[in-house]
This record gives C-alpha cells, structure tokens and sequence, in this order.
C-alpha cells in the first residue's frame, strides 16, 4: 500500500468518535461499546476500507471492527464509510499483534485477512497475518466456532499459508486457487486490491480456516 502522508491525520483519528480509543480497556467490553449483543466480526489490514463498509451495511446483525496500523491509511478508510455511515461499524489504529490485549477470549466470531503484504523474505515470515503467532493470537480471540476467511492474489503466499495453519493446528475448510471459478464466489465482497487485480484478469485465491 502506497502511503501519502496526511497532515494531521494521527490527531483525526484520535478524535474521532467510530474510533475506539485505549483498545486496551475494552477488552470484554465489546458488546458494551456496540449496545447489543450481535456478533463481532474484524477485518486486519482493511486498507481503504471498501470491504468492511460494504459488509457492515449488507449485515446489520453483525458489528463490525476495521483494523488498520496506519492512521492515514486508516483516515481514507474512515472517510469511506461516512459515505453511506452504518450503524455497526467501528475503527481501531492498531497492530494485530496486539489483538489478544484488545479482545477477549470468544469475542470476535470472523477474522477477514484481504490482501495482507506478503513479506516475500523467509526472515519475515513471523510477519505474515497467516504466520502461526498470529494465529496464536486468532486462537484467543475466536469464539468455538468461529473462523479465519483469507483471499490474496500472491499464489506463494497462499501456499504459505495452506502450510502454516494446519502447521498451527488448525483446519482449512474450504479453498479454491480461482475463487471467481468457484462456489466460494456466492456473495463474495470485494476489497479495493481485489477490484484492480480481478480488473487485470489475475485470479483470486481464498481459504476458510477453522480449528
Ligand atoms: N485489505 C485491503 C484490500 O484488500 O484492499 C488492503 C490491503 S493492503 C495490501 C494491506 C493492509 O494491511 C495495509 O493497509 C497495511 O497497513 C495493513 N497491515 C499489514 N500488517 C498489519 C498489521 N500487523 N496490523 C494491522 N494492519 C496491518
């Protein structure tokens, strides 16, 4: 993702009221901050933020959180869904690291990971959101049934990760190296990278892991 920086953008977000400040203390508290007690559903790395706006207002059921560790990537995000403002939706300025601090045990039912950086390099591969520590980390935050839903273009990094969650001891359920050849395509939402490389005729990958 191509950063431009923002002037001011670190302050916006901290003043604005869709994003949840000191995460920390919240954990446990999520159906608190959203008044009901509808699932939470997360998208790491929500970029501009096309996918999870889009979700939020097809599913009013289900609250939704949009991380992002960059505040102008963040703020463009933002700025998106004030376009059609669902109700369900709200922000966080964080590493995914962080999550297990942020969420409690059994509180997120879906994690949404679109596009993540591949981090070509063998010495970054802890840094792939599919890597087993952080998997580790989705292994705390998910409730029994819930799962991990993953789509990239990058073929290498999907075969890493069909590897490295089973390698962490979870299950992969379903996937597909050509998702608009298949029946994972039935009521699929794009994201802004998927947009542009579907647009360029590249097919898309996805898997579906449980434990
Ligand atoms: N999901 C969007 C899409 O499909 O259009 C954006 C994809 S972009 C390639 C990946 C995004 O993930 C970037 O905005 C990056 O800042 C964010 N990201 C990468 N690692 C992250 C992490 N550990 N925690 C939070 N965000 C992360």
């Amino acid at each position: 993702m191509r950063l431009r920086h923002i002037p001011g953008a670190e302050q916006m977000i901290e003043e604005h009221p869709l994003v949840i400040h000191e995460p920390k203390e919240k954990k446990g508290k999520w159906a608190e901050i959203f008044g009901n007690d509808s699932p939470v559903w997360i998208e790491i790395g929500m970029g501009k933020g096309r996918f999870i706006t889009e979700m939020a207002s097809c599913n009013p059921g289900v609250n939704f959180v949009g991380i992002e560790r960059y505040s102008t990537v963040l703020l463009k995000g933002i700025r998106k869904s004030e376009e059609n403002r669902p109700e369900n939706l709200r922000f966080l300025c964080v590493d995914a690291r962080e999550l297990g601090e942020i969420f409690g045990k059994g509180e997120v039912g879906r994690i949404f990971l679109n596009f993540s950086d591949p981090w070509p390099k063998d010495r970054h591969a802890r840094r792939r959101l599919t890597s087993p520590p952080f998997m580790a980390v989705y292994n705390q935050i998910l409730t029994a049934d819930g799962q991990v839903e993953f789509k990239t273009d990058n073929e290498e990094l999907f075969k890493y990760s069909l590897e490295a969650i089973a390698e962490a001891g979870w299950h992969v359920r379903e996937f597909t190296f050509d998702l608009y050849k298949s029946d994972m395509a039935k009521g699929n939402v794009q994201t802004e990278y998927e947009a542009k490389f579907a647009g360029q005729g590249k097919p898309i990958c996805k898997l579906i892991a449980v434990r």
